[in-house]
């Protein structure tokens, strides 16, 4: 198993790619905690997991709070003893207009989730990491955080910021055996375009734009896949990178 051992939290754990990410890490060997803002999908999936011989716990996390961060990774160290690999997955996409629509509380909202989020769960996270001499952060980000093309003003701007942060992550700890690293997904099939609300004739044409040349869609097992090489030892000398995943889109 290539993370027998290992504890990791994972956010965002309820849906998606987080889901499949917690269920492969689980079946990988890790012992999971399943954080998500939505409690009850949470149990869901840690009973999952737990039904198929994982050990798991949920735990509610609203990422935009700072105390519930800091009750998700403590909650991993009381319960399983240690923290070894973070996978900072929550986010959200309504933020997709162009900057001549983004509303305030949009733009506030999507970096409080998307960006500050992460960062607080890294800082959280990373004395610990420190004091063991290793940790392992996943950020998934977007590829809508590499180029101008595949999302909107607020929400390509928080996935952006979260690339920066991951390379100085992976840059200011490296000589202390802790590993930060990006996932850029493209389209994937989740729930995730459901939340995009009230974006204008204009700001939906421009985005079809770059869907017109996305090859194809796809499923949250493939990031899980990802993320698994990530936190794995197979990945030790891959640091402060970007590992896009999205069937060729970028490559447009
Ligand atoms: P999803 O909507 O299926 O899952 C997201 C999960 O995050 C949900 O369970 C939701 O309850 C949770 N969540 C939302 N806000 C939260 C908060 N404040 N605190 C804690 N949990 C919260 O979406 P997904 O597509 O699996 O998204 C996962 C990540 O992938 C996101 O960061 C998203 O931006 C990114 N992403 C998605 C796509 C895509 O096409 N689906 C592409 C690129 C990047």
């Amino acid at each position: 198993m290539k993370l027998g051992g290992k504890v990791a939290v994972v956010t965002g754990a309820a849906s998606g790619m987080g889901k499949a990410i917690a269920a492969l890490y689980a079946k990988e060997g890790a012992k999971v905690i399943v954080a998500d803002l939505n409690i009850d999908g949470a149990e869901q999936v840690a009973a999952e997991i737990t039904s198929n011989g994982g050990t798991a716990k949920a735990v509610q996390a609203n990422v935009a709070k700072l105390e519930d961060i800091e009750n998700m990774i403590d909650t991993a160290v009381n319960e399983f003893g240690t923290l070894d690999i973070l996978v900072n997955n929550a986010g959200i996409m309504d933020g997709f207009e162009p900057v001549g629509e983004i509303p305030d509380e949009k733009w506030d909202l999507i970096f409080e989730v998307n960006t500050k989020g992460v960062m607080r769960a890294m800082r959280k996270a990373i004395p610990i990491f420190l004091e063991k001499g290793k940790g392992n952060i996943i950020n998934i980000a977007s590829t809508g955080g590499l180029n101008g093309a595949h999302a909107g003003a607020a929400y390509g701007a928080s996935k952006h910021a979260v690339v920066g942060l991951t390379k100085n992550t992976g840059f200011m700890y490296a000589n202390e055996g802790i590993r930060c690293n990006g996932i850029a997904p493209g389209g994937v099939n989740t729930n995730i375009g459901s939340s995009i609300k009230n974006v204008s004739e204009f700001g939906m044409k421009r985005s079809q734009v770059a869907q017109s040349v996305m090859p194809k869609m796809g499923e949250p097992e493939d990031i899980a896949q990802a993320a698994l090489f990530l936190a794995s030892e197979e990945s030790n000398f891959v640091n402060g990178t970007i590992l896009t995943v999205d069937g060729g889109w970028t490559a447009a």
